[in-house]
């Protein structure tokens, strides 16, 4: 089975920190196979088009996405970056990146693994030193472990998404109501 890409975080970076699932119990990795690294790729815009990826892309772009959270973590809770995955981040956003070309048809992105993760490193380099840092939230649902941008008035914005998370949570906080109601 292959579960859905989700793109819910509101940055294509942290949407890629949020492909390994669940961080804090059951961890499930949504980059199984060169096949689902490069529908990702697809599904978020990086790229339009990519050539074949193999499992070194696959090993690649998860070293640089666990950098990636590392980062993002930090800078959410205001601590110090690791150097170690600072080092991962920025030797990834040094790579040549994914070219846009203009064609009849529009804009028209054909990449290689190795070039579309360096366009996903630069955008998280773009993210963490960006105006949205201070909107950075860790979904409330404590078993997603996602980190999104709140742009809610007033920050009041719960979940990652309402079908992912919140609607899950509502309705655990419902049945809990009802059985301590009838308790
Ligand atoms: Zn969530």
């Amino acid at each position: 089975m292959n579960p859905e890409h989700v793109f819910v975080c509101g940055h294509p970076a942290l949407d890629f920190a949020a492909t390994l699932r669940a961080r804090r119990s059951t961890r499930f990795e949504m980059f199984g196979t060169p096949e689902r690294l490069a529908a990702w790729y697809l599904e978020s815009g990086v790229v339009d088009a990519l050539a074949p990826c193999e499992q070194a892309d696959v090993d690649r772009a998860t070293a640089v996405r666990e950098g990636v959270y590392s980062l993002v973590t930090a800078r959410r809770l205001g601590s110090d970056y690791d150097a170690e995955a600072l080092d991962l981040l920025n030797e990834a956003a040094r790579q040549p990146s994914a070219v846009p070309q203009l064609t009849q048809a529009g804009r028209w992105t054909r990449a290689t693994a190795q070039e579309a993760l360096s366009t996903v490193a630069r955008q998280a380099v773009d993210l963490l030193s960006g105006p949205d840092v201070p909107l950075l939230k860790e979904c409330g649902n404590p078993e997603c472990t996602r980190v999104y941008i709140d742009r809610s008035r007033g920050m009041r914005r719960q979940w990652c998404g309402m079908e992912s998370c919140g609607n899950k949570i509502k309705a655990a906080a419902y049945r809990a109501r009802r059985k301590s109601a009838a308790a």
